[in-house]
């Protein structure tokens, strides 16, 4: 059996985060005062000021707000309607950066928009492409909306339509572009609108619609908030832990994001409170601004601290991580950090599952990309099929539970607690050229391909718009 050298301290930190309502009490502020927090919303800026005051209350040092320019995106009205072969309304949202537009084109299904289902481009041209939010079977990856999206625009098509593959969570959201107005319309409909719209093409044989959408892009200002608790006698090393605060428009953002940032703060109050004099490097909080429109926060830090990268020991990303499922360690491909995890789940006594994976859509991804160790808070064991009521208007505060946030706070707390006390941490920054083959390697990054096409297409049509 291992000992545990740092038993003292889990025993106050464990004790402090079980016996305190503080997560839920923050909760309750963010989702119900503040609401979605989206980019350019006043609860946006009460989230930033909420963090950074919390920080200093905490007894954080340097805490900041560190702003950036950003194109917010603000929705308009949307309207959507079948002009053939009946007349009807249906309803939908624009998706975060549609630009504003009136279409009328017939409508074509992809299904779940496997790679193969967007072959035959010449179906697709001219066309509203309607494709599902269902991972595909037999593809063997999860499908990202923006792939879908980026594949239809690619076709030429005229507008795209996400359906939700749902029952009863209404329409599914999440932006068509990063920082910047996307390149033709998107919208999304229910499950029960799209399976109308299907049953009509397959009865009618074809399907016309009329969409009116109406939103503006402009540029605005956000912040990423950090704190830090300074190391003791290694004071010029990091280890980084980060979530997003902003969720999306339509919804209080509960799990997605903000279950984790609470969680954060918790472990940030407790490691304050109870091991500030035994960390020896510093540990780093973030809530990051703006992800769900790109990704934007965590760019503008990497870009902002690029001096400071290599000092970084490791990125914790708690994007969502204060739900449902077991609270396990899932590295971004740093096998040289096992030995560490396996003897830190000895010391826990929990069962801290831990290995290798790899996604681009959250804030780990910048960091990644600039070859700093990173991880999230997961069980590498899930698969993951859909986001449920992820991005949907049901994304709510009622969804989650203290259990679910006290074990995250927990693991977080005890898991920052070895890093930062570890003498020689045995991760490096990687070399680009390191990076670039888990990228060409890793299946779950094959959309990026098709996001550099859709970037080409779309610096193609502004440079001959500006001619
Ligand atoms: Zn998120």
């Amino acid at each position: 059996m291992a000992t545990n050298p740092h038993l003292d301290i889990d025993q106050k930190m464990l004790g402090d985060i079980h016996t305190s309502r503080e997560m839920m009490d923050h909760l309750e502020i963010l989702c119900d005062d503040f609401g979605s927090r989206f980019g350019g919303t006043e609860g946006e800026r009460l989230a930033a000021r909420f963090f950074r005051d919390k920080f200093k209350a905490y007894g954080l040092t340097n805490v900041k707000m560190e702003p950036y320019k950003y194109a917010a995106w603000t929705r308009g009205e949307t309207t959507l309607q079948i002009t053939h072969p009946v007349q009807r309304d249906i309803p939908c949202i624009a998706l975060p950066y549609c630009p504003s537009a009136t279409v009328e084109t017939e409508l074509v299904s992809v299904g779940d928009g496997a790679p193969d289902d967007f072959q035959n481009a010449g179906r697709l041209k001219g066309k509203f492409v309607m494709a599902t939010s269902k991972t595909p079977p037999d593809v063997g990856r999860f499908i990202h909306r923006s792939e879908k999206y980026g594949r239809s625009a690619l076709a030429g098509a005229a507008g795209f339509i996400f359906m939700n593959h749902y029952d009863g969570l209404g329409p599914a959201t999440g932006s068509i572009a990063d920082n910047r107005e996307a390149i033709l319309p998107g919208i999304s409909v229910a499950k029960e609108s799209g399976a109308y719209l299907e049953r009509l093409l397959r009865r009618k044989g074809a399907v016309r619609l009329k969409l009116k959408t109406r939103n503006r892009t402009r540029q605005r200002t956000s912040w990423n908030i950090v704190g830090e608790l300074p190391g003791n006698t290694i004071p010029d090393e990091w280890v980084l832990i980060g979530c997003h605060y902003d969720g999306h428009d339509i919804s209080q953002g509960a799990h997605d994001p903000i279950s984790g940032l609470a969680a954060i703060m918790d472990a940030a109050r407790v490691l304050s409170a109870y091991a500030q004099d035994r960390i020896d490097c510093g540990i780093r909080f973030v809530a990051f601004g703006t992800e769900e429109i790109g990704l934007i926060g965590a760019k503008e830090y990497v870009k902002a601290h690029a001096d400071e990268l290599d000092q970084i020991r490791l990125m914790f990303n708690m994007d969502s991580a204060g739900g449902g499922g077991r609270k396990g360690i899932v590295m971004h491909y740093w096998p040289e950090l096992d030995a560490f995890f396996d003897q830190a789940r000895d010391q826990l006594h929990d069962d801290l599952p831990y290995g290798h994976k790899l996604s681009a859509f959250s804030d780990h991804f910048p960091f990644f990309e600039a070859g700093v160790p990173s991880a999230g808070m997961g069980d590498v064991a899930a698969t993951f099929s859909g986001r449920g009521f992820g991005h949907t208007a049901f994304d709510t505060l009622d969804k989650l539970h203290l259990s679910d946030l006290r074990a995250a706070a927990s693991v977080a707390s005890r898991i920052l607690l070895r890093i930062a006390c570890e003498k020689k941490w045995p991760a490096q920054r990687r070399a680009q050229q390191a990076v670039d083959a888990i990228t060409a390697k890793e299946s779950n990054l094959d959309n990026l391909a098709v996001d550099a096409a859709v970037e080409r297409l779309y610096r193609r049509r502004k440079k001959s718009a500006e001619l």
